[in-house]
């Protein structure tokens, strides 16, 4: 289907052409169109959204506030008439994420996500789209009306919900039994030997495996939960792996069930503690990985952590999950502790959607020191400020809210350290730092830790904390972090999140940068004057982001907007990129000379990079002419835009004879409104 004629989106009207497309995957429109602003040719692809009809989306949408929706997951400040947030999707320290309530949308200037309240849905919880839409009609309290489905996609979506709904039923089934079942009198009696209540097994949904598998295999079964989802779930495992007809087992056998949730409060997993004594087995077993359950991305009590967390504008990691627990029935509800012992970046990650700063609450001993040293060297990298509490020999939160209560806790939590002043603090008490070759060694070793903070400004103060203990120059220790730094560089710092833990890190290659683009990002960061210039002409640079390599990175540049005459505000800003954009920008920023007159420099570079957005859209037009099969219709259209396009060239030759005179809005093609609402990426949205 399409045509020839005048069409409208939003408040902007167009004269072209419209093809629509549709296939398995979705809907594909082309448009090639002359608006207000020039010519353009757009692709947008709705993916197959068949299953919702659009007045159902538009319902979700309408009752949803994004402001609220977005403040729900993450730090959200207001800025005029709109809000700004670090961007949970990339890693950044100056905010570069906006959402426009009265747009109702939200856009990233550093990664350039951006999209509605479903999209932003969809990326943070990486949720299909027919997902993300009836998680937000469950939360507006909409009935969705769905029609039929893309068969693949829903087989998927059905078997993750019904592991959810075997978890979700488990767990009140497995609680049911702790309160009710004569058999389950000792594990009552252990919950109540730990200082918990009735109240505590509610809140939390502690339940209680019984020691007969039958009794839960029956249950299920009546439950109509099959064998293999059984296995799916790793509730259960086959007695010989890979041979379903050896018989299914139950992995946890009279224990105490505590219910793991991600970080929307689904039950995705268990964690069950033993309650008689038995060498065979661990005193916790966990569920194993699941298609539902990461064991390295999921954080014990996230969900209900995560609103005290941006009140309390930190995070308490405690060590297990009692502990989090005796915290959160005390009051202290910012309490959050990894499964098992490991903390591993995707925990940072996860953590700094929600705050800057970590107190580690880890035992006191040794151990314990090794364990945040471990933690630190996580969190570090992404920028996050690692404070420790000082908990007294022997005790962990658990004991210590028991024994002195939660105001005395309190007290220990704003009397927590800066880590370096808790780990030299530790050496000197043992000793350790009484003689030189003591000192010299803690210099090495910290200096190796400082070396792993991204952030710029933190890592000043630390030095200068290291520096005091250790009776040493900060520039001595400056000299042995840029050392360590220089030799580790490619493993060093951030990195784009990977897609999963196991991937192997390949070298980085640098971004790729046109040399025009190259040239802009320098200007940028090194000329205050260029900065500002090219900060008032976004629209120019966004629209070269399709023809034009590099681009998206000078605009994080511009969003951030480092200042260029301090150089720790430049450094800190490249500290914090992805490992690939500092790499492709430190040669720039080394290499390039001193600029005389950045603005005029800009000025012209950006008019280059207009003529060679024009030029790659003409070499495009003209190579669209070649394709077989072209209708008459398109054929028009694109000889339209190739004259349209040949006049723009035309006069870009004739003003670079005029460098001088070059006025800047002779190069400031306008976004179309319906462009800047819908996004270039995010085609998901059908809305008329
Ligand atoms: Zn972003």
């Amino acid at each position: 289907m399409g045509g020839f004629g005048r069409y409208r989106a939003g408040r902007v009207a167009f004269w072209g052409l419209v093809l629509a497309s549709t296939s398995a995957a979705g809907v594909d429109f082309r448009f090639a169109g002359l608006s207000a602003g020039g010519w353009a040719l757009w692709w947008v692809s709705f993916p197959a959204v068949a299953q919702i009809p659009k007045e159902s989306i538009e319902q979700v949408l309408s009752s949803t506030d994004i402001v609220g929706l977005i403040s729900s997951y993450i730090q959200v400040k207001r800025a005029g008439s709109s809000f700004k947030a670090n961007c949970p999707f990339h890693h950044e320290k100056t905010p570069s994420f906006f959402i426009n309530p009265a747009r109702q949308s939200f856009h990233c200037f550093g990664c350039g996500k951006g999209g509605d309240a479903i999209a932003f849905v969809r990326e943070y919880e990486n949720l299909p789209f027919t997902d993300a839409v009836r998680k937000l009609a469950q939360q507006a309290g909409i009935q969705v009306r769905e029609e039929e489905a893309d068969p693949e996609a829903d087989r998927s979506r059905r078997s993750r919900g019904r592991l959810l709904d075997l978890h979700r039923e488990a767990a009140a089934f497995f609680h049911e039994r702790l309160m009710k079942d004569p058999a389950a009198e000792h594990a009552r009696a252990y919950i109540k030997s730990r200082g918990f209540g009735r109240e505590m097994a509610v809140n939390w949904s502690v339940g209680w495996m019984p020691e007969n598998a039958r009794v839960f295999l029956d249950w299920a079964k009546s439950r109509k939960f099959t064998g293999r989802e059984l296995v799916d779930s790793g509730i259960c495992y086959l007695r010989e792996e890979g041979n379903p007809a050896s018989g299914i087992r139950v992995r946890f056998r009279d224990r105490l069930m505590f219910a793991i949730r991600n970080e929307i409060g689904d039950v995705i997993a268990f964690s069950g503690r033993q309650l008689r004594e038995d060498p065979n087995s661990g005193k916790y077993v966990n569920s194993p990985e699941t298609v539902i359950f990461r064991k390295s991305r999921v954080l014990f009590a996230l969900d209900r952590a995560k609103k005290p967390i941006l009140r309390e504008k930190s995070a308490l990691l405690c060590e297990g999950q009692l502990d989090v627990i005796s915290c959160h029935e005390g009051g202290i509800d910012h309490a959050i502790a990894p499964l098992g012992t490991a903390f591993t970046r995707d925990h940072a990650r996860l953590l700094r959607r929600y705050t800057t700063s970590v107190l580690i609450c880890y035992d006191a001993d040794r151990a314990g020191l090794a364990a945040s040293e471990r933690v630190f060297r996580e969190l570090a990298p992404e920028g996050l400020a690692v404070r420790v509490v000082r908990m007294p020999a022997g005790e962990d939160p658990d004991t210590y809210l028991k024994k002195y209560g939660v105001e005395a806790f309190r007290g220990l939590l704003a009397e927590a350290a800066e880590f370096f002043d808790f780990k030299l603090g530790k050496a000197r008490e043992d000793g350790l730092l009484d003689q030189a070759a003591g000192r010299a060694a803690a210099l090495t070793d910290c200096a190796g830790m400082l070396a792993l903070m991204s952030d710029f400004a933190a890592r000043e103060n630390q030095i200068n904390i290291v520096a005091g203990y250790l009776q040493a120059s900060s520039t001595v220790l400056r000299q042995a972090i840029a050392k360590i730094m220089a030799k580790s560089k490619p493993a060093r710092g951030y990195q784009e999140p990977a897609a999963t833990n196991d991937e192997v890190i390949a070298p980085v290659e640098p971004t790729p940068l046109h040399r025009i683009v190259a040239f802009l990002c320098q200007l940028a960061l090194t000329s205050a004057p260029a900065q500002h210039l090219l900060g008032e002409q976004f629209e120019t640079i966004h629209e070269a982001t399709r023809w034009v390599e590099g681009v998206p990175l000078l605009e994080a540049i511009l969003a951030a907007a480092p200042d260029p005459a301090s150089s720790a505000a430049v450094n800190a800003f490249l500290s914090g990129l992805p490992e690939a954009d500092r790499i492709a920008l430190s040669a720039e920023v080394t290499t390039g000379g001193a600029t005389d007159d950045g603005m005029q420099a800009a000025e012209v570079s950006l008019a280059q990079l207009s003529g060679l957005v024009l030029q790659r859209r003409d070499a495009a037009i003209k190579s669209a002419l070649k394709e077989p099969g072209l209708s008459a219709e398109r054929m028009i259209a694109l000889l339209e835009e190739a004259k349209e396009i040949a006049a723009l060239l035309a006069g870009i030759d004739q003003r670079s004879e005029f460098d001088d005179e070059l006025p800047k809005s002779t190069f400031k093609p306008k976004v179309p409104e319906w462009k800047k609402r819908f996004g270039d990426k995010d085609g998901t949205r059908v809305r008329s």
